[in-house]
């Protein structure tokens, strides 16, 4: 039998539901979700295994302005994710349109197989829907575009039809069994960060960085061990919050996720540090996991 494989890149402005559709898709909450701008830092794979096909996502994260160090490192993620795509999904959600000079237009003016994904369909009426397929046809005509609400998995059909068509003949790259190239301790770093997110206003989601520092697995129970940084002392005290209870709320609904996706009961510790400046900081930020060139 033919055998299909190939690399799928998720691209497009923050918050327009690009982690939304890369989950929807593979059927897995595998790259956090909230309603703040640029909750995906790292690239994040997501691997959709059949008998005859694998499709390997990537989840980029959002296009934005170099401005502090880290943001620097997200650019690089995104360009590294244009290099060996085997295709795009240009996500947009349904009030954007195209800024000239933008990563978009150097994407949709490629050779690579783009669809346009003109996403968050439910939000609006159908009449609005038809005028913005028309104007992306109009600004990106060699792209499919597919109108698509990612949220409640309509038309997402269309976006897998797109991809099997588009995605060559080729043994799997990475084991049938896997669903992603992340360990579980960066889910679990990730699903603590969302928390946070959740939890926090202004500029605290931003400031902290969630190391985990032991995750020792035992038959009955995890023990998991995690470091929450962030930048200043003040912050500090409001992630801990009066006697700790702000932390104690992040920690258990963080612990309760953890076990809905591991399967396995959790015991999570959570501890906070300042880390001075650790956005700004080159060294920081390669301790930290981002590979910021
Ligand atoms: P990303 O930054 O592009 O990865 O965006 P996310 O996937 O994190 O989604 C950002 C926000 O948009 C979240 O609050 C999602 O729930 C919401 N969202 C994503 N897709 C849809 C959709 O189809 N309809 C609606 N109404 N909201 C959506
Ligand atoms: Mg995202």
């Amino acid at each position: 039998m033919e055998h299909k494989a190939g690399f799928v890149n998720i691209i497009g402005n923050p918050n327009v539901g690009k982690s939304t559709l890369m989950n929807s898709l593979i059927g897995e909450k595998l790259s956090i979700i909230t309603a703040k701008a640029q909750t995906t830092r790292h690239r994040i794979m997501g691997i959709l295994n059949k008998e005859d096909y694998q499709v390997v996502f990537s989840d980029t994260p959002g296009i934005v302005n170099p401005h502090y160090k880290l943001q620097n490192s997200m650019l690089n993620a995104v360009e590294e994710a244009i290099k060996d795509a085997d295709m795009f999904l240009l996500v947009t959600e349904i009030g954007e349109t195209l800024k000239s000079e933008s990563i978009l237009q150097h994407i949709l003016e490629s050779e690579v197989p783009v669809a346009l994904i003109l996403n968050k369909i439910d939000l609006v009426q159908q009449e609005e829907v038809e005028a913005k397929i028309a104007y992306w046809k109009e600004k990106a005509p060699k792209a499919e575009i597919i109108p698509v609400s990612a949220l409640h998995n309509f038309n997402l059909e269309k976006v897998m039809q797109f991809i099997l068509d588009h995605l060559p003949e080729s043994p799997a790259y990475y084991s049938k069994e896997e669903l992603t190239d992340r360990s579980m301790r960066f889910f679990v770093s990730e699903i603590i960060r969302e928390k946070i997110l959740l939890h926090y206003q202004k500029e605290i989601p931003y400031s902290v960085e969630v190391v985990i520092e032991a995750y020792k697995e035992e038959e009955n129970l995890d023990h998991i061990s995690a470091l929450i940084y962030t930048e200043r002392e003040s912050q500090k005290a409001i992630l801990i919050g009066h006697k700790g209870s702000a932390l104690k709320q992040v920690g258990s609904e963080a612990r309760k996720e953890i076990e809905a996706f591991s399967g396995k009961k959790v015991f999570l510790e959570l501890h906070v540090k300042v880390l001075k400046n650790w956005r700004n900081d080159a060294n920081m930020l390669k301790r930290l996991g981002y590979d910021n060139k």
